[in-house]
């Protein structure tokens, strides 16, 4: 056996690092591939469906296979100290891959719009925390002007060494069924995520480790859709705040996954995809963060409608970590309180057995 070191050692012929560069990691990627058991038998459609459940990661989403190689990459070229804009995944993601770099981190959050489990974490990692009041997409255009005026790196996917860590995912998945699945479908917010996954599959093909590339469907939130409106969206508003994003910065590159795929970008309401990630906890046992289901709540649309035909193997990419966000779990839940009974015995076996 030998005890795995994160992504960067696994894949390390296919990324950026030389024999000498200092590995910055927490032992990221090799995340569960799950195939769903009860949610095709529901729907009574002939899918196979997977889900990468990318909340596994050391912070808790994916953010953490972009962020080992940019801070890698970062403190190979000398840097001290990194920045990013963030609606939470990736402030938490950067904090803690600072810590491990012994780096500073900056991150720049919109002010009461990160969920409270992320807010934590960065709290915890002890970055430096500027709130803004303002959203994503401001901060973002803040990072990127302050970059030319500070000593700072920018670890958003807008850093190049983000998206090769994040196709590692795409390898993944080849590698765990031995063939790329026909769709892949996944949440889209900065873009940064269609554009790794893209590129993973397609050197994979280039280089004959699969033979064919999936559909890509990327879906938005209603409210923060701007691949499906055709446009920049400047008030972007959603309970899924992972993908609360106007201004796409992948804006390209995720045109090209689409269109060289043959794929769609559709949206969902808030409604849509908050019904998908209980869904996915009250008949899989898996729970995921609001915006990581929008990727289920697309299939099972697509599925129904026959656009994703059955005998399809479909993949999922479940962003984040369920328990990132409790307000919004506590929120859907609210009708289900727990009992309280006596500490007795009686009490205990009554509760059981009234319930069976
Ligand atoms: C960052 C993030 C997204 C969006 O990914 P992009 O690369 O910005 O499109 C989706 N879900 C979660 C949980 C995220 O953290």
């Amino acid at each position: 056996m030998t005890r795995y070191t994160g992504l960067i050692e696994r894949y390390r012929n296919r990324l950026p690092v030389s024999a000498d560069t200092r590995i910055i990691s927490l032992g990221e990627g090799n995340t569960p591939l799950i195939q769903l058991q009860n949610i095709p038998r529901l729907i009574g459609k002939d899918v196979d469906i997977y889900v990468k459940f990318e909340g596994l990661n050391p912070t808790g989403s994916f953010k953490d296979r972009g962020m080992t190689m940019a801070v890698t990459k970062a403190v190979e070229a000398g840097s001290h100290a990194i920045i990013c804009a963030s609606t939470g995944n990736t402030s938490a993601s950067a904090a803690a891959y600072a810590v491990r770099a012994g780096i500073k981190a900056f991150v720049l959050i919109p002010e009461g719009k990160i969920a409270l489990g992320k807010l934590a974490q960065t709290l915890m990692y002890d970055a430096k925390i500027i709130q803004i009041s303002g959203n994503f997409d401001r901060g973002m255009a803040l990072v990127k002007e302050v970059a030319d005026h500070a000593p700072v790196t920018i670890v958003n996917s807008i850093n190049p060494f983000r998206i090769d860590g994040q196709k590692t995912a795409a390898f993944e998945i080849v590698d765990a069924l031995g063939f790329a699945p026909d769709y892949h479908c996944l949440p889209v917010g900065n873009a940064g995520n269609i554009t790794a996954y893209w590129k993973g599959y397609t050197e994979y093909t280039t280089d004959r480790v699969c033979g064919n590339r999936p559909v890509m469907c990327g879906y938005q939130a209603a409210g923060a859709a701007p691949f499906v409106l055709g446009e920049m969206v400047d008030n972007p508003e959603t309970v899924a705040t992972a993908i609360r994003i106007g201004h796409p910065q992948s804006w390209d590159f995720a045109w090209a996954a689409q269109r060289e795929s043959g794929g769609w970008f559709d949206k969902f309401t808030d409604e849509k995809i908050l019904a998908a990630q209980k869904m996915l906890s009250q008949f899989e046992g898996i729970f995921c963060e609001p915006a990581s289901a929008a990727s289920l709540a697309g299939a099972l649309h697509d599925i129904g409608s026959g656009k994703i035909p059955e005998g399809s193997v479909i993949v999922c990419t479940l962003t984040g970590n369920g328990i990132k966000d409790p307000e919004i779990a506590m929120m859907q839940c609210a009708d289900a309180k727990p009992v309280t009974i006596d500490a007795s015995l009686d009490a205990v076996k009554r509760a059981i057995l009234d319930n069976l």
